[in-house]
């Protein structure tokens, strides 16, 4: 079988997702008519600029070619700005389901930057509600199954988090499998979440923190102390060949995402990438995209890019596909049915 089309065809499943991150020019553009007014300012701490109006497709595609970390949060900030009704919510959730489908993704645990709804004055329940119409369409037109994971704004602080993750423990029973922190690392270190993680995981959350992407393997450190369950990025895991060892025991899931790493320039080029460094050291890995339409990739990409230049094989690419399952927040017996898929493949 010709390595192109076994990736085409692998199911697979991506636990590093933002929804935000999924919007592709087209659609803001749509969006961005449909709310052709600044946002109001009152309610609206996060849009210091009072930005939020009009944008071609051109435009957009402008705002997705930064070259580093900051340019990246700005492209993400003025996506949010134009995510604004249940209703447009519900359109990307369907249409990135529309487009995971496409590439064999069968699961995805996608992230939803709660917090940054909050920051901006609006309730999120009722955005909840276009979440899970879309989604629900989503599984009954393509097939695709999915979880969301509430993701709190690490540098809003402790008392923000608390709230995205209340919620997500009210709606646990309506598809939200766990909780995050995202933003900058820097400036919202994990050691200040510790109660609210323990408090998340007694009310049956599932835990992911975003660590080691900006800042060295302490915050991986930091995230494994408040009990984070998986790794998102992990970069800098390989500076610490202690904490490689760790992980690699524990077998704790790292959610690698190499395009997104080199597209915010946090790491500078492919050839320093620790995907294979990891891999080889027995680490967990997970290849997934983080904000495909931002980083202009796909998640078959993600796997022809460690097949082409890392030297991953046929049979590691089933590896990864595996373990992007049973890293998975999926119960048991789902796991079973998705890992049995690609096992059937194999024969
Ligand atoms: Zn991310």
């Amino acid at each position: 079988m010709k390595s192109g089309s076994l990736v085409a065809g692998l199911p697979k499943a991506e636990l590093h997702l933002h929804l935000e991150g999924s919007v592709e020019p087209a659609t803001l553009a749509e969006l961005s008519r449909r709310h052709n007014t600044p946002l109001p300012t009152e309610n609206n701490r996060y849009n210091t600029e009072g930005s939020g109006g009009l944008l071609s497709e051109k435009d957009v595609q402008r705002l997705y070619s930064f070259t580093d970390f900051m340019g990246f949060m700005m492209a993400f900030k003025a996506v949010t700005e134009r995510l604004r009704t249940p209703e447009d919510y519900e359109l990307v959730t369907l249409r990135l389901m529309e487009k995971l489908s496409r590439r064999s993704v069968l699961h995805a645990e996608v992230y939803v930057s709660v917090g940054v709804v909050h920051w901006r004055g609006q309730q999120f329940e009722p955005i909840f509600e276009g979440l899970e119409r879309g989604r629900q369409r989503g599984e009954r037109d393509f097939g695709v199954s999915l979880l969301w994971i509430f993701d709190a704004v690490r540098h809003f602080g402790v008392e923000a988090a608390e709230k995205v993750f209340d919620l997500a423990a009210i709606l646990r029973d309506r598809n939200v499998v766990g909780i995050g922190i995202g933003g900058i690392e820097s400036k919202g270190p994990a050691e200040q979440f510790k109660d609210l993680y323990k408090k998340a995981a007694d009310r049956g959350l599932r835990l992911t923190a975003h660590a080691g992407e900006t800042t060295g393997p302490e915050s991986v450190w930091a995230a494994l102390n408040i009990g984070a369950e998986r790794i998102g990025h992990g970069l800098s895991i390989p500076h610490d060949p202690e904490l490689l060892e760790v992980l690699a025991q524990k077998q704790v899931p790292v959610e690698v995402c190499v395009s997104s790493n080199l597209r915010t320039g946090v790491c500078k080029t492919l050839h320093e990438h620790p995907v294979k460094v990891m891999f080889e050291n027995g680490i967990m890995v997970t290849l997934n995209t983080d904000d495909p339409e931002m980083f202009q990739t796909t998640l078959n990409h993600e796997y022809e890019i460690v097949q082409q230049e890392f030297g991953f094989s046929e049979e590691h690419l089933r590896e990864l596909a595996r373990n992007s399952f049973e890293a998975s927040f999926l119960p048991p017996e789902k796991k079973l049915e998705f890992l049995q898929r690609i096992d059937s493949l194999a024969l």
